[in-house]
C-alpha cells in the first residue's frame, strides 16, 4: 500500500500537520499507536493539567478572600471521582472532535505503532481495525512527530504504584497525606501547586539552586515566594534524591545535600526531572535520519532531516517542548514538502508555567542575552503600582521588557502574575513585529487592565511611567 504523505505520532505536531496537509490538498496517512488522537498534550499534558490547575486557581481564590477580603468560605469537601471524571470528559470531547476533524478532512487515520524498516517503508503492529491487511505503507514523505517521554534517571526509576511520572499524578487516584515532588520545573511547579491546593501535604527537592533553572530570577522571585508559602517551606534546593523505595504503604527517600539530608517517608513520590525525545524503538536507524546525543532528530529550519524523505517535528525534533512549537514546525514541515520557502525561524517563542503566580517568557530572556553576549536594556514595571494588581490584591508581579538598546526594538518579554499566560500573546507579536517600545507606550490599552503593564513597562524605559516616578538615568 503507498501514502504519499504519511505522518507518524498524532500529538499536536502529528495532528497539526495532517490536518494543515490535508488542507492544502495532499492525501495523508496519520499512523498513531494509541487508541485516540491528542498526544501527549491532550491526553496526559496540557490539556489536563490545565484543567486541575484551574481548580486549584480557584481554592487559591476563595482562600484569599476568606483570609484578606472578609469573605468566608468554608474548606472545600472534594469528590475526587467527580473531579476526575470531568477532567477525563474534557479530554474525551477534545479527542473525539479532533478524530472528526480527521474524518472530514479524509485523513486516513491508522491506530498502529509504526516501525520504519527503510527510508521509504514503514510496518504497522498492532490490532486495531484500521489496520490494512499489508501491515505495511511506503511512502513519499514521513513526518516524524513521535514525541518525547518522562526521563527518569536510574536512582529515581521504582517500580511501585506509590512512585508516579506526570502521568500518573495527572490520573488522580486520590489525594495523598503527603507528597514528594522530585524536580522544580515546569511539571514538578504545576502538579505541585495541585496537589497542595486539593489538601496533600507536598514537599518538593531540587537539584540546582532554585526553582525553574534557566529562568531570569526576577520573574520566578514572586512565583518560588508564592509556592514556598502554600508547601510551608517545604522546598529543598541543591538537594539530589539518593534512593527511593517502596516500604510497603509509603516511600522512603534518602535525601542528599544542604536543602535536606536523612530518610523521610512520603505517601507518594512525583518524579518530574524532564523529559527525552522519543526517537528509540521504531526503528530510525533504518534511514538516514541522524540524532544527536540527546537524542533529538537533528533537522534544519525546513524541518528536514538528513533523509530526503524524512522530516521531523514537536518535541522529537528539540527543545523547547512545547505544543505550540510542535504546531507550528507543522505547518513549516508542510510547506517544505510542498515546495514553498518556508522556515522556522521564529524571534518568540513564548512559555508559560501556568502556576499562581503564572510565568510567561518570550523571546530573549536575561540569561540568555548574557549567555550569547546580546546588548540589552531592561525595563520593569512591577504590579505594585497597577490599580487592576491592587483590586485583584496580587501586586507581586512583574512586567518587564528587554529591548535592544541601539534600535529600542523590543527582543524579549517577561511576565509574572495571574493571567501572564494570556498576557504574553501581545509581547510574542510585539516582538516577532519587531516593535519599538515606543510603539508599545503609544498604544492605548484599557484601563485598569494588567495588559496595561506592558505599556506601563515601555513608559518605564523613557522615565515617563504615569504611576511610578522612575527618570531615566
Ligand atoms: P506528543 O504530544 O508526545 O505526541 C506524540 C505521539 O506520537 C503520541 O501520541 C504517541 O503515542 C505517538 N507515537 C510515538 N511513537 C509512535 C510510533 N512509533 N508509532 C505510532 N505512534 C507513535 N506544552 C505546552 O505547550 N503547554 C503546556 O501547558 C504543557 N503542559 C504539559 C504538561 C505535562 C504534564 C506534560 C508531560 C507536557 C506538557 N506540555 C505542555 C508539553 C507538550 O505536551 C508537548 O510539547 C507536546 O505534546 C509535543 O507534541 P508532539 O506532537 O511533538 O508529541
Ligand atoms: P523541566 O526540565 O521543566 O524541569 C526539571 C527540573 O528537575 C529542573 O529544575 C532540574 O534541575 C530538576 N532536576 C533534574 N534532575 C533532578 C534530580 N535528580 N533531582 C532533583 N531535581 C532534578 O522538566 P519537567 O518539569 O519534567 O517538564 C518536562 C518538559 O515538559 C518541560 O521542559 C516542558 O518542555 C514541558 N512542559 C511544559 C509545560 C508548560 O508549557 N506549561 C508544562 C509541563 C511540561
Amino acid at each position: 500500500m503507498h501514502a504519499p504523505l504519511v505522518v507518524l505520532g498524532g500529538g499536536p505536531g502529528g495532528y497539526a500537520a495532517a490536518f494543515f496537509a490535508a488542507d492544502k490538498g495532499l492525501e495523508v496517512t496519520l499512523v498513531e499507536g494509541e487508541s485516540r488522537l491528542g498526544g501527549t498534550c491532550l491526553l496526559r499534558g496540557c490539556i489536563p493539567s490545565k484543567a486541575l490547575l484551574h481548580v486549584a486557581r480557584v481554592i487559591g481564590e476563595t482562600e484569599a478572600l476568606s483570609h484578606d477580603w472578609g469573605v468566608q468560605f468554608d474548606r472545600p469537601r472534594i469528590a475526587i471521582e467527580v473531579l476526575r471524571a470531568r477532567k477525563n470528559k474534557i479530554i474525551a470531547t477534545l479527542a473525539a472532535g479532533l478524530g472528526q476533524l480527521a474524518k472530514r478532512r479524509k485523513v486516513r487515520v491508522i491506530h498502529a505503532r509504526g516501525i520504519l524498516q527503510d527510508s521509504q517503508t514503514l510496518r504497522l503492529d498492532g490490532e486495531d481495525p484500521s489496520i490494512p491487511a499489508e501491515r505495511s505503507l511506503t511512502f513519499d514523505h514521513l513526518i516524524v512527530a513521535t514525541g518525547s517521554l518522562p526521563a527518569i534517571p536510574s536512582t529515581l526509576a521504582v517500580s511501585s504504584p506509590l512512585v508516579m511520572d506526570s502521568s500518573g499524578a495527572l490520573d488522580l487516584a486520590d489525594v495523598p497525606e503527603s507528597m514528594l515532588v522530585v524536580g522544580g520545573g515546569y511539571i514538578g511547579l504545576e502538579m505541585g501547586t495541585v496537589y497542595a491546593k486539593l489538601g496533600t501535604k507536598v514537599s518538593l527537592v531540587e537539584l540546582t539552586e532554585g526553582l525553574l533553572p534557566g529562568v531570569d530570577r526576577d520573574l520566578v522571585k514572586p512565583l518560588a515566594n508564592h509556592f514556598s508559602r502554600l508547601v510551608e517551606d517545604r522546598i529543598y534546593l541543591n538537594t539530589k534524591v539518593g534512593s527511593l523505595g517502596d516500604v510497603g504503604d509509603a516511600v522512603e527517600v534518602a535525601f542528599e545535600g544542604p536543602g535536606r539530608f536523612g530518610v523521610e517517608r512520603f505517601d507518594r513520590v512525583l518524579v518530574a526531572v524532564g523529559r527525552r525525545p522519543a526517537s528509540q524503538g521504531f526503528g530510525l536507524e533504518q534511514t538516514n535520519v541522524r540524532v544527536n546525543e540527546r537524542g533529538f532528530i537533528v533537522c534544519d529550519r525546513q524541518q528536514r532531516t538528513d533523509d530526503p524523505r524524512i522530516l521531523a517535528i514537536g518535541d522529537v525534533a528539540g527543545e523547547p517542548m512545547l505544543a505550540h512549537k510542535a504546531s507550528h514546525e507543522a505547518r513549516v514541515a508542510v510547506e517544505t514538502i510542498l515546495g514553498h520557502p518556508s522556515e522556522f525561524a521564529p524571534a518568540a517563542i513564548p512559555a508559560v508555567v501556568f502556576t499562581d503566580p503564572e510565568l510567561a517568557w518570550a523571546g530573549l530572556t536575561e540569561e540568555t542575552a548574557r549567555r550569547e553576549g546580546r546588548p540589552y536594556e531592561v525595563a520593569v514595571y512591577p504590579w505594585a503600582a497597577s490599580g487592576r494588581a491592587q483590586a485583584l490584591g496580587r501586586t507581586e508581579g512583574l512586567t518587564k521588557w528587554l529591548v535592544d538598546p541601539d534600535t529600542e526594538i523590543v527582543i524579549g518579554c517577561g511576565i509574572c502574575g495571574p493571567g501572564a499566560g494570556e498576557l504574553i500573546g501581545e509581547a510574542a507579536l510585539a516582538i516577532e513585529m519587531a516593535c519599538e517600545l515606543h510603539d508599545l507606550a503609544g498604544t492605548i490599552h484599557a484601563h485598569p487592565t494588567l495588559a496595561e503593564t506592558l505599556m506601563n513597562a515601555a513608559e518605564v524605559f523613557y522615565g515617563t511611567a504615569t504611576e511610578i516616578y522612575k527618570p531615566r538615568k
